[in-house]
């Protein structure tokens, strides 16, 4: 039966170090505990990578984490040659915090993305430096530069990142609310989570997962790097950090 982890990141994304039991140690040595705060690999998001510290001062380098079964069980996969440890044992948990921190101000930007060019959206993948988002649109009619510029209004105007719960029944009756056209929310658990952007979700609200920043200011100065035509009816954004490289 697959085992359901307690996500500490869910409700508070910048916990860097908690403490953890050990439940399961897998066949493949993937490393299970009643709670972490290392994010599995979903939605377009990479996960976690760090340290496990056991009670002797040792470490087990933790390479990825993913998710097992269902999208509950969360599996801490060490790097190659590290000690394993036993059930029943706690560790520190540590995530590399400097990727983490990227991660979360990238996911952040492109939900911003969504709000700047409202499209159906095909495709995501966050990485630490450089994250796009795919849109079903036939012809963009947008500028990397026009879209920076609107993208750095929400950013200089701080608006608050928060999530909410709703219910399946809230969900299906604002359908507006899910911009993936062919990823749907999981339903039948009876909550969704809402990562809202600006005060009362002004901005926008949308299901999501993934860890992000708690304020648009966060996220920094961003630009697109380059909007790629992808198919006759799909547009890639890419999205970096910094401002827009002089041409
Ligand atoms: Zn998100």
């Amino acid at each position: 039966m697959a085992h359901k982890t307690e996500a500490l990141f869910r409700d508070d994304a910048y916990l860097k170090t908690a403490e953890a039991q050990v439940v399961a140690v897998n066949d493949r040595g993937g490393i299970l505990l009643d709670r972490t705060i290392f994010y599995a690999t979903s939605g377009g998001q990479p996960g976690d990578t760090g340290l496990f510290e056991r009670a002797d001062g040792s470490r087990i380098a933790i390479a990825a984490t993913i998710t097992g079964e269902t999208k509950d069980e969360i599996i801490h996969v060490p790097a190659p040659e590290q000690p394993l440890p036993a059930v029943g044992e706690t560790l520190k948990l540590a995530i590399d915090w400097t990727r983490r921190y990227l991660l979360m101000r990238m996911h952040a930007a492109c939900h911003l993305l969504t709000v700047v060019c409202p499209f159906p959206i095909t495709g995501a993948a966050v990485a630490e430096d450089d994250s796009r988002v795919d849109f079903d649109i036939p012809d963009a009619g947008f500028t990397k530069e026009d879209v920076t510029a609107r993208l750095m209004e929400l950013v200089r105007a701080d608006h608050p990142i928060f999530t909410r719960l709703i219910t399946d029944e809230e969900l299906a009756a604002n359908p507006g609310l899910v911009k993936s056209k062919n990823v749907r929310p999981p339903v039948g658990t009876g909550k969704i989570r809402l990562v809202c952007i600006g005060e009362n979700a002004s901005i926008d609200s949308q299901p999501c997962g993934g860890t992000h920043v708690k304020s648009t200011g966060e996220v920094g100065e961003i630009h697109i790097g380059k909007i790629e035509k992808k198919g006759r009816e799909n547009r890639r954004f890419r999205i970096r950090f910094g401002p827009m490289p002089a041409n």
